[in-house]
């Protein structure tokens, strides 16, 4: 098995792991943005979200959903950035699907989601909107 986040749900490496459930493992970052970032992983191999049937990635979620208080409230931070680099594009660079849970603080100096979009585009949202329902529809 060559997926270093399989390998972590397999136990075969180790990792600091925070909760664990039919849902994914939870481990801490082991180059961590913030103290307290947490990464959740499913238990498939999946290397998008849209790799993961409905009901793992329901899971996923619902694991996700019960760590964020617990991890924000073990550093005392004040919120918490959760996202997910869903493909290569996008920086991924584990093709396992991780949820990242960063704890954030109001003087912590990084920025909301907005701050890492230069905010391109070149279509109006009608059309967009139109497009995606049409795409969601097949
Ligand atoms: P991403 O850029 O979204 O693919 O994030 C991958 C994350 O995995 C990075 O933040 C890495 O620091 C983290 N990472 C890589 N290897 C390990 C590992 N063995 N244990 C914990 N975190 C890891
Ligand atoms: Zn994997």
């Amino acid at each position: 098995m060559s997926c270093i986040f399989c390998r972590i749900v397999a136990g075969e490496i180790p990792a600091e792991i925070v909760a664990s459930d039919d849902g994914g493992v939870a481990f801490l970052d082991l180059q961590p943005l913030a103290d307290g970032h947490t990464l959740i992983v499913p238990r498939v191999h999946a290397p998008s979200i849209e790799a993961l049937d409905a009901t793992a990635s329901d899971r996923l979620f619902r694991l996700v959903r019960r760590l964020a208080d617990p991890v924000r409230r073990a550093v005392g931070a004040a919120g918490s950035t959760i996202g997910i680099n869903n493909g290569e594009a996008t920086g991924q660079t584990i093709p396992h699907v991780h949820v990242h849970i960063v704890p954030r603080w109001p003087d912590d100096g990084a920025g909301s989601i907005h701050t890492i979009f230069p905010r391109r585009t070149s279509r109006s949202l009608a059309d967009v909107a139109a497009a995606i329902r049409k795409a969601t529809a097949e």
